[in-house]
């Protein structure tokens, strides 16, 4: 398969400024050890769960980093240490710069012309009362036991007028603490019963799902911080066969989707039109999931399926589902050009006002990358409790 279908639109894409963070984890000011304190607000809206992608354990979450001060400043490293003292990572330099994007449309800021216009190409500059997020992606080893963490920020500051007299041109903040907020991830059953599936936009730093931060209800989120869009992978190498321009030659199209785990069913939507392949509607907060059903599954946890096909739901609202039970048919409705299976977990009952949280399959086969896979020739690897990574190709059975 040369060039698998990737959706690239489905439930992506906004990225609004927050007016109010309320409810977040607000990290204490910690010590400010340098004799330049660093005049920042740093908040951590979901505080991380170590979750395992094909192989190693990681922690994924994001640090808002607002300049309070009275003059720009510049991020020259985030150091991360666990609670026991031991460093787990030191960013600077590109490496930095590849964690940071700027609260707003860069683009846009930098064709007005302003004096201020942050370029996306600077995006560890942080003007006056700027946020700028970090999204940090820190392995850690699979036996460390780490209850909270620990960051250190270093900052240049610009305003070499302010600096003037002062010893050095470096501001520090220290003592950020983040907590972890479980040991371990929820391990779920497949969403499939059989059938060769790509990840895409799956579980890594930089997948638009990773990065689409959504101000709704007065609050910025990423629902879709794991989510995955579950693409099928049919005889041909491909995702359709024939005419793309009809839904029944997606593989995916129809495919039966299950229940993850024991639930309750909390919400359903089931009347929208399936689209025509490659032709998106008028996409609005009340149509962009398309049909779609969400289980809560454990406190304060919930599983959405999205995007799935008119009239194929058969669970209603409030109803008991069993692991491994058929609920729906995977369909095109919704923001999507393609018939694919938006699956995301979450911590409350809302497709976007919610916070995403890791998951792990039980089992599944690992096949390879959507980039390179050959459908004649691939790996065929078990995994086990494991997160499969971007662009994986995976069997299910
Ligand atoms: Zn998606």
């Amino acid at each position: 398969m040369a060039s698998p279908f990737r959706s690239k639109n489905a439930l992506c894409g906004l990225l609004i400024l927050a007016l109010l963070l309320s409810g977040a984890y607000i990290a204490p000011a910690g010590a400010q050890s340098s004799a330049r304190p660093s005049p920042v607000e740093v908040v951590a809206p979901k505080p991380p769960t170590p979750v395992i992608i094909e192989g190693k354990r990681v922690l994924i979450y994001e640090l808002h980093i607002t300049n309070f001060g009275p003059s720009a400043l510049t991020l020259t490293a985030i150091q991360v240490f666990a609670s026991s003292g031991e460093s787990l990572a030191d960013y600077g330099g590109p490496a930095l710069s590849e964690l940071l994007h700027p609260v707003g449309d860069d683009s846009q800021m930098a064709m007005s012309g302003s004096p201020h216009a942050t370029l996306a190409s600077d995006s560890a500059k942080l003007e006056i009362g700027r946020r700028v997020i970090a999204f940090m992606y820190v392995p850690v080893a699979l036996d460390l036991q780490i209850s909270a963490l620990r960051h250190r920020f270093l900052f240049d500051v610009a305003d070499a007028a302010r600096s003037k007299g002062t010893a050095n041109d470096e501001s520090a903040l220290d003592g950020v603490m983040v907590p972890i907020l479980h040991q371990n991830p929820l391990v779920l059953s497949p969403p499939f019963k059989d059938g060769v599936w790509l990840a895409g936009n799956g579980p890594s730093n930089t997948s638009v799902h990773r990065r689409s931060v959504i101000a709704i209800n007065g609050r910025a989120f990423i629902s879709q911080r794991f989510a995955i869009d579950w693409v099928m992978v049919g005889k041909n190498g491909n995702t359709f066969h024939d005419s793309r321009e009809r839904n029944e030659n997606f593989w995916a199209f129809g495919q039966p989707v299950l229940a993850v785990a024991d639930g309750e069913i909390t919400e359903v939507v089931d009347d929208i039109p399936d689209n025509v392949p490659g032709k998106l509607p008028v996409v609005t907060i009340q149509n962009i999931t398309g049909n779609h059903i969400i289980v809560r599954i454990a406190p304060d946890t919930y599983v959405m399926f999205a995007h799935l096909k008119q009239g194929s739901i058969q669970v209603r609202l409030h109803q008991k589902v069993k692991r491994g039970a058929q609920i729906a048919q995977v369909g095109n409705s919704g923001n999507t050009t393609g018939a694919h299976l938006h699956f995301q977990l979450t911590d409350a009952n809302s497709p976007l006002a919610a916070e995403g949280i890791p998951f792990v399959f039980n089992k599944f086969r690992f096949l390879g990358f959507g980039k390179d896979f050959e459908e004649d020739r691939h790996p065929d690897l078990p995994r086990s409790r494991t997160l499969p990574m971007d662009d994986s190709v995976v069997g299910f059975q």
